[in-house]
């Protein structure tokens, strides 16, 4: 057996000639650029995730860096996250001139350690952005009650948990915005780059539209200052058609997590803690040993493709080498990096290929 992490030909459902033919269709006549199909996705995925709009972007990074922008946040401000995220999250933080200001991870649930937020917001602080990471969403009711508190905006890194929810509402609708990615490794997945923010303020949602838009306001009125980054129309055509699907793939990835945890559950490994409130998405099913690297390079043997996200916390990396963190300054982040490993979870995978993962990890311990 061989095990992969993504089947994209899975994801387009049995009957996608309709789909072919639309994106014939577009290619032929030119319908590339802010055409009636980004407008119908993006109505449709922020219903989806019950907010009031959605703004497309290139990226999930762009995303990020629009959120900013529209907040006026920049030179001179700090914006706090975690040392456990994508290097997406602290370089939009840093290409809008804003400091980045880290806090651990959490042992447990390898979200954002909420007991170390508050020491860290100054009177500069202007944005906290959690990061739903694995598809998990962060304590937002602990989150929600310091940035009112201290009167500083949330901006939630949703790229990896379109559809999470907690007591049922959903991720992305808790802050000022929330910015998703449409790359293809996520749940929602374009063929190419894409991304959306999402937003209850119509006054933001405004300002997002004109400042993706090189600050246009109609055409050749520019307003205010802007960059260009939109959803491409092909990719807005290609997620329309596939998130009908979504609701039914973060079900299935429940039902696979439920048996991975089952299954091994007898086994030195930890598991990202779940909680009775929450909704999780499993963009990736992260499981956590100190015999990660023989582990990985045991089923690497067996043809199971795993992964490690993230391998070198964001304030170890060359990157930010000049921000001035130090080894062991976030040693929860440093230890996670070393014994985390993303079991391949895909919504198509057969009771056979989990059980095939599980035994071969039983085997291996
Ligand atoms: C993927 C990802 C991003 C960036 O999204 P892109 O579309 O690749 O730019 C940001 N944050 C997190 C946590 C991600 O996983």
């Amino acid at each position: 057996m061989k095990i992969t992490r993504y089947a994209y030909s899975k994801q387009f459902g049995i009957d996608h000639d309709i789909l072919f033919e639309d994106l014939r269709r577009m290619i032929l006549n030119g319908d590339y650029v802010l055409t009636k199909e980004v407008t119908v996705f993006l109505n449709n995925f922020s219903n989806f995730i019950q907010a009031g709009f959605a703004c497309g972007t290139n990226s999930g990074t762009d995303a990020l860096i629009l959120a900013m922008k529209v907040l006026n946040i920049g030179p001179g401000d700090e914006v706090i996250t975690q040392a456990n995220t994508f290097n997406a999250t602290v370089a939009a933080i840093k290409f809008v001139g804003a400091t980045p200001v880290l806090v651990d991870a959490d042992e447990n649930t390898f979200l954002m350690n909420v007991a170390q937020i508050e020491e860290n917001i100054s009177s500069r602080c202007k944005a906290i952005i959690p990061v739903h990471l694995y598809g998990k969403p962060s304590p937002m009711e602990q989150i929600t009650e310091l940035a009112s508190k201290h009167n500083i905006y949330i901006i939630e890194d949703c790229a990896q948990a379109h559809g999470s929810k907690l007591n049922g509402k959903n991720v992305g609708t808790f802050g000022k915005i929330g910015c998703y990615s449409f790359h293809p490794s996520k749940n929602l997945a374009a063929a190419g780059d894409g991304g959306c923010i999402v937003t209850n303020d119509a006054e933001l949602f405004e300002k997002c539209q004109q400042v993706s838009s090189l600050g246009q306001k109609g055409q050749n009125n520019h307003v205010v200052m802007g960059f260009n980054s939109k959803l491409d129309a092909l990719q807005a055509r290609i997620l329309d058609w596939k998130l009908p699907f979504l609701s039914g793939w973060n079900i299935a990835r429940n039902q696979i997590a439920d048996r991975y945890y089952k299954q091994l559950s007898q086994l030195p490994i930890k598991f990202q803690q779940r909680a009775s409130n929450e909704f999780h998405t499993y963009h990736l099913l992260t499981i956590r040993t100190e015999k990660r690297n023989e582990l990985q390079e045991f089923l690497k043997v067996k043809n199971i493709d795993t992964i490690v996200r993230y391998p070198t916390p964001i304030h170890l990396q060359k990157a930010f080498e000049k921000e001035g963190w130090k080894k062991n300054q976030f040693p929860v982040a440093e230890k996670l990096a070393n014994e985390l490993l993303c079991l391949p979870i895909r919504p198509d995978m057969s009771t056979d290929e989990i059980d095939y993962v599980c035994d071969n990890v039983k085997h291996f311990f």
